[in-house]
């Protein structure tokens, strides 16, 4: 059945259904599926606990609606196009049939080396076709995937592993990102001298490197495959068993182990998927996000699956060999549907126009957009010159505790705004509290961002710390899950997401979210990208602090510079907002997904360095220094 919500009125229709009979409402979508067998009840819930159970006592395996529902239909379709980090080496397709014996034989594989239904797998590889095989190969005999960025040091991985209690760790021998070199091997090594759960370590050869193989733990990938059938037949799974644990980036502390179990998440990125990016049988998809992240799982692999969707897999960065290389990649595959971040824009606007320019992009029909705020500048970008003005633009609000999109645009279907991610999805149910928790009704007013009701993608508990999933989420307002972010409503409705609710800074009994800021500071047209932060002031309560990027041609005088950014400031949102302290910096500190990571700024803003917390997540740590140094 096609789900896809076709017009705004049908999108009301829809909406109000959802919210009136949410259980009719996922049930009927939940139909779609192949169940071993079907639910008895479709929800049980309190959010005090908080207990959250979708389609009580159903059994299923997601990979047969993976893959296996697939095959009669669309078994020669392709499944997955992989494109490497090198643009000269040759590209790699998988159709649908051939997924499904890749991943049939690596689960082969994790039985061999004695992963059962239950046990934490720890996958830590590039973006590799075999990384996909490695994560649909646990949820196919029920192991639990526990997927890290194969970016995070040593020590990031082994706070993982420990606190999942990981058996068996996938990786490669290295990896090449862009220009970058990494020792993956090495790298897992270093962790394991400090984890004792771990018995075995499946390697991948993808870079061809002589790595330390140590004897009775670690397997090659490629030496198992000799010893497996290409049929494993799918393990049958309850509704609520864990399908995967997934760290979250850490922007704003010690990460958490989100859960998310087998029956909702399926039903869930499915229907989000079709419906935010209006997905046609014969589209050429792109998700250019890591698989280490929430979007790379429910976006790259199980949405787009679970649709029967062909997906690109993308090793590299946008950057290599050079700027252009999102855009060639497009032009190559014909890419119909592109889904990316706006770090990414923001970096590729900085290199010019000139790159973007040279390609056709021809085949684009819809722009997504995820992770952070995305600024009106970086969006007007997009819009004019990757989707000719022609693609709308998604800018799709979610979290890795939500498990799928939240707040957005139906491409097309339901009215884009910049600065915007516009109406909830059907089953949605988003609800604006104050300080004290009492629901703010009328439309542009600030407040913070809460969830009355459950979806089914939702998070279900932190692994092995119930109660820290409670405090984080289900204890500030009552019977409410709140998404510690700040928000807003325009005059007709649409959501826009103000940032962090830690984020906010409060100059003189004034508020403001620090994507206003950032935003008015991005359109002076020097600057590529800024953070901004509070910190103490003696008169106002709270001084605004900017970090900030400036692109080639900005003036070499940093006095002009930051007098002309203050101008911009003025001129956008008034005296009140002017940056005390303006801090030009090569580069921003930013978590693996390319966020910010405020938290760190915040410090050096307010002179306490000495305790920076947890920066495993960075992505490039020098930059730390670098602007420890230069701090005013
Ligand atoms: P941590 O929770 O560990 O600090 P994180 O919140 O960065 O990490 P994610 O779950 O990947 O980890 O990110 C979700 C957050 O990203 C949201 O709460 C929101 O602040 C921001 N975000 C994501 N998409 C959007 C968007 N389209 N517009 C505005 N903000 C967004
Ligand atoms: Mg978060």
């Amino acid at each position: 059945m096609d789900y896809r919500i076709k017009s705004f009125e049908e999108y009301r229709d829809t909406y109000q259904k959802s919210v009136e009979q949410p259980e009719e409402f996922w049930a009927g979508i939940a139909e779609n599926f192949t169940w071993r067998k079907k639910w008895d009840k479709v929800l049980d819930w309190n959010f005090e606990e908080p207990n959250v159970k979708w389609f009580v006592n159903g059994k299923l395996n997601i990979t047969e609606n993976c893959l296996d529902r697939h095959l009669e239909t669309r078994g020669n379709k392709l499944a997955l196009i992989w494109e490497p980090n090198d643009p000269k080496e040759r590209y790699i397709r998988f159709t649908y049939r051939e997924l499904h014996e890749k991943v049939c034989q690596m689960a082969n594989i994790l039985k061999r080396n004695g992963v059962q239904k239950g046990d934490r797998v720890c996958i830590y590889m590039p973006m590799i076709p075999e990384l996909a095989f490695s994560v649909l190969a646990c949820a196919r005999i029920g192991a639990v995937h526990s997927v890290i960025f194969a970016g995070f040091s040593h020590t990031a991985m082994s706070d993982r592993i420990n606190d999942a209690q990981a058996k068996v760790v996938m990786t490669s021998d290295g990896l090449n990102r862009g220009a970058k070199q990494i020792p993956v091997k090495r790298v897992v090594d270093e962790a394991l001298e400090t984890c004792t759960s771990v018995e075995k370590v499946i390697v991948v050869d993808r870079v061809g490197w002589a790595v330390n193989m140590v004897e009775g733990r670690d397997v090659w990938y490629h030496e198992e495959l000799q010893h497996v059938d290409k049929v494993c037949p799918a393990e049958e799974m309850d509704s609520e068993d864990l399908l995967f644990i997934l760290y979250t980036s850490g922007s704003t502390g010690k990460p958490k182990g989100v859960v998310h179990t087998c029956g909702g998440y399926m039903v869930y990125t499915d229907y989000t998927f079709r419906n935010v990016f209006q997905y046609e049988e014969s589209d050429i998809y792109w998700c250019t996000a890591d698989v280490g992240w929430i979007t790379g799982h429910s976006y790259l692999l199980y949405g787009p699956l679970l649709s029967g969707a062909t997906s690109l897999m993308f090793e590299g960065v946008p950057t290599f060999p050079d700027p252009g290389r999102f855009w060639q990649v497009i032009d190559k595959f014909g890419v119909n549907i592109f889904y990316t971040a706006p770090t990414a824009i923001r970096s590729l606007m900085g290199a010019g126009l000139d790159h973007v320019l040279s390609y056709s992009l021809d085949s684009l029909k819809v722009l997504g957009s995820v992770g952070e705020p995305i600024n009106a500048e970086a969006w007007h970008w997009y819009h004019i010159h990757v989707g000719k003005e022609r693609c709308p633009v998604v800018d799709t609000w979610w979290q890795t505790e939500t498990g799928g999109i939240m707040l957005t645009s139906l491409a097309g279907v339901t009215p884009m705004k910049p600065s915007h991610a516009g109406f909830a999805l059907p089953g949605v149910q988003p609800l604006l509290v104050d300080q004290n928790g009492d629901e703010i009704k009328e439309n542009e007013q600030e407040g913070y961002l809460c969830i009355k009701f459950p979806w089914p993608g939702m998070i279900r508990t932190t692994y092995g710390d119930h109660e820290r999933c409670r405090q984080s989420y289900f204890s500030t307002y009552k019977n409410l899950y709140f998404t510690g972010d700040g928000a807003k409503r325009d005059a007709d409705g649409l959501w826009r997401i103000i940032g962090r609710v830690d984020d906010v800074i409060n100059v003189s009994g004034h508020r403001f979210g620090t994507a206003e800021i950032e935003n008015a500071i991005n359109k002076n047209r020097h600057i590529v990208e800024s953070a901004v932060v509070g910190y103490p002031h003696d008169v106002k309560g709270q001084g605004i602090y900017a970090f900030v990027v400036c692109g080639d041609e900005a003036p070499g005088n940093p006095e002009n510079l930051r007098a002309e950014v203050i101008e911009t400031v003025v001129d956008q949102i008034g005296k009140i907002a002017k940056p005390d302290k303006i801090q030009i910096v090569s580069g921003l500190p930013k978590t693996r997904s390319g966020k910010i990571m405020r938290r760190i700024l915040r410090k050096v803003a307010e002179g306490d360095t000495s305790n920076l917390g947890d920066t495993s997540t960075l992505l490039d740590p020098p930059i730390v220094d670098e602007i420890i140094q230069g701090a005013l």
